[in-house]
């Protein structure tokens, strides 16, 4: 099997690679193994890629490790600036291609898909300007002692994405890691293994040297966990269930006690009060729910609405919803495109039969989309209560549920019973009642008549089980950096 292959999709023809890219190089697999990648929207392999186990793993740490000591460590900050910045040129002049392989291999609308390699790159470019802005600081105690911290790479970094936002994640990741003068060792959800190593060739358009990114297409229980126990990793950055994140952290703690962020799951809750505006509440509602086919950590999946719009904004939320567009990813105007995978559209079909079986009602939706592809229709549930199944798991699927509330305490009560706490959102026009709720729910972002706005510059994290650390903007600098600080005696001797 060579290691690149054409590939057709209906907007463009390009080159693919499905090899291992480790120290520069693209390569087989040492136990020659391969997987199919499926095309979700025809449930028909798209290609075959390489498949990194555990061994792979070690060459792509020491290749990691090596750079790390050794070119990297030579690299002007400026210089690394300047590659994270060509590489979101990168990103930007092949986003046809790279919005096509994620729309081909994930199954997302190709306008949102395009959405996301802009956003890609420009995180990428955003780090890019922080790679030479990154400095400690000099604490004076007393004059015969000069104190100065540096904020040092943290070293061999693990990464390991998910499925649902491949590009996104990629960059979320690599751009804070390099801008900090770590290396990287990255692992591609096993779903959608495709734009992550595209992006490893620009990466090499980039001038980025050898080591210094390696990404790798696998499984979670083999190259994912010998990343997460691998004794030379000296940090791992994960993104996923909030039931791997806890292996992972288990498997830190189990090996070299390497640093963990975790960015896990949610079960948001998006709080509508009477005096919201009712339209842009419900397109901002149908967004956080749908935006995705509801495959986002921070979906808002608990919808409570306040009793005196209830009625109407039950019946005028179903009108919008039916209006939202499923079907082929690569068609114009289509919003939601198939689930990832077999076993994600098996869950979330479970977990509608649950809510069915429980006694909810299904004000829309409720069943699959058409007869081939993952496709399954925005489903709206009301009638839910709090112990019922598809009140309390995150179902990761077009699904949500709705709830009446009376008082801005029960709104926030509710809003707050869950082990999660990743996001929430509140649609009010009165400001008090704003600043009030979003200062009591327990979540990493709070959303304010919006939601799913995400920017680079903002950080996003969890509070609670949804995870530890925070990505972007400048906080995430931290989870890549360790602070040294250097105490040098000025004067004559103390003892
Ligand atoms: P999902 O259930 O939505 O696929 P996961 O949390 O299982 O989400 O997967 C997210 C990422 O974590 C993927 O890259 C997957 O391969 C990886 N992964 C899964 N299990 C493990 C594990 N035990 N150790 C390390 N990584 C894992």
């Amino acid at each position: 099997m060579s290691l690149t292959t054409k590939i057709e999709t209906p907007s463009v023809t390009y080159e693919q690679p499905i090899g291992l890219y480790i120290d520069g190089q693209w390569v087989k697999g040492k136990e020659g193994k391969t997987f199919e990648t499926i095309n979700p929207t025809n449930e028909k392999p798209i290609v075959a890629v390489h498949e990194a186990g555990p061994d792979d793993v070690d060459i792509a740490v020491s290749a990691a490790r090596k750079a790390l000591n050794g070119v990297w460590a030579d690299t002007l900050p400026s210089a690394r600036g300047r590659m994270l910045t060509k590489l979101a040129d990168l990103f930007d002049e092949h986003i046809d291609t790279l919005a096509a392989i994620e729309s081909l291999d994930n199954g997302k609308a190709l306008s949102m898909a395009k959405a996301d390699v802009a956003a890609s790159s420009a995180c990428l470019r955003y780090y890019g300007g922080w790679a030479d802005k990154i400095h400690g600081k000099v604490i004076d105690t007393d004059p015969e002692t000069l104190n100065y911290t540096r904020h040092e790479p943290i070293g061999v970094c693990g990464q390991i994405i998910p499925w649902n936002f491949p590009l996104a994640m990629w960059s979320w990741k690599i751009g804070p890691a390099l801008a900090t003068g770590n290396t990287v060792v990255l692992k591609t959800a096993e779903q959608t293994p495709l734009s992550g190593l595209y992006a490893a060739t620009l990466c090499e358009k980039a001038g980025i040297p050898a080591g210094v990114v390696n990404i790798l297409s696998g499984f979670g229980k083999t190259a994912g966990a010998a990343i997460a126990s691998h004794m030379d990793v000296d940090k791992v950055a994960f993104t996923g269930s909030t039931a791997v994140g806890r292996t992972i952290l288990q498997a830190a703690a189990k090996s070299n006690l390497k640093k963990v962020t975790l960015e896990l799951g949610g079960k948001s809750p998006n709080i509508v009060f009477n005096d919201a505006n009712i339209e842009d509440a419900i397109s901002w509602v149908n967004f956080g729910i749908f935006f995705n086919h509801g495959q986002c950590c921070c979906a808002g999946s608990r919808i409570y609405v306040q009793e005196g719009i209830y009625d109407e904004f039950i019946e005028k939320f179903k009108a919008r919803t039916a209006k939202n567009v499923v079907g082929d990813p690569f068609a114009k105007d289509t919003f939601q495109g198939p689930q990832v995978s077999q076993l994600q559209y098996d869950r979330i079909m479970a977990y509608i039969k649950a809510g069915k079986d429980a006694g909810a009602k299904v004000e829309t939706g409720g069943e699959r989309h058409g007869d081939k592809g993952y496709f399954i229709q925005p489903t709206i549930f009301s009638g839910v209560s709090d112990d019922m199944k598809i009140m309390q798991e995150e179902i990761f699927g077009p699904v949500c549920s709705i709830s009446k509330f009376k008082t801005e305490d029960e709104a926030i009560k509710a809003g707050n019973e869950t082990t999660y706490g990743l996001a929430a959102a509140v649609h009010t026009t009165d400001l008090n009642t704003a600043i009030r709720v979003s200062n009591k729910l327990k979540a990493g972002t709070v959303w304010v008549n919006n939601y799913n706005l995400i920017s680079y510059q903002v950080p996003f994290g969890g509070f609670k089980e949804s995870g530890i650390g925070r990505e972007l903007g400048k906080y995430a600098l931290a989870n890549y950096t360790q602070v040294k600080s250097v105490r040098m005696r000025l004067g004559s001797a103390l003892f």
